[in-house]
């Protein structure tokens, strides 16, 4: 999956939501005419669609509604905070290593060299990118097991191509 199937995917999930861009529609047109993967995909999600519009509707208890948010978006939200203040707590220790490193020397204290300030500067330039990879990962990570884990078994129901929707997911 590249970028561009990123960007078509976004754009098709905008257009199932009911949004109506001009621009936008032509640009998922034009990857989808050369991209079979998205195809596949944009085609599972417009099926999931159809499917869940022709399910009868019926109402629900509101407790239940509020157990199964507690159960699943509720729960993972957590976990990805957590894991997110891991990354920061991850960087803000690299950033510090790399701040004493500079200013904890032997000898008297002087000013780090220019050439000292701009290793440490890239330094914890990548920490923080890390930082940043780590965080998206654990983002990506949650909202994949929430759809492993709960979404995929009610789909099961619906009439839906999953096996190529799954199939795609894997890095
Ligand atoms: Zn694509």
């Amino acid at each position: 999956m590249t970028d561009r199937c990123g960007t078509a995917r976004d754009l098709a999930q905008r257009r199932l939501d009911g949004e109506r861009d001009p621009a936008a529609e032509a640009a998922l047109n034009s990857h989808l005419a050369i991209c079979p993967s998205c195809r596949e995909i944009v085609a599972g999600l417009e099926t999931v669609r159809e499917g869940l519009r022709a399910l009868p509707e019926r109402p629900l208890p509101g407790v239940f509604l509020e157990d199964i948010l507690d159960r699943t978006v509720r729960r993972e939200r957590e976990r990805v905070r957590a894991a997110v203040w891991a990354a920061w707590a991850t960087a803000a220790a690299a950033a510090t290593i790399v701040l004493s490193l500079i200013l904890i020397r032997p000898g008297p204290p002087e000013a780090p060299a220019g050439d000292e300030l701009a290793r440490a500067r890239r330094e914890a330039g990548i920490a923080l990118s890390l930082a940043a990879g780590a965080m998206r990962e654990a983002e990506r990570t949650a909202r994949d097991r929430v759809i492993a884990e709960r979404v995929a078994p009610a789909l099961h129901r619906v009439p839906v191509r999953w096996s190529a929707f799954a199939a795609s997911r894997k890095p």
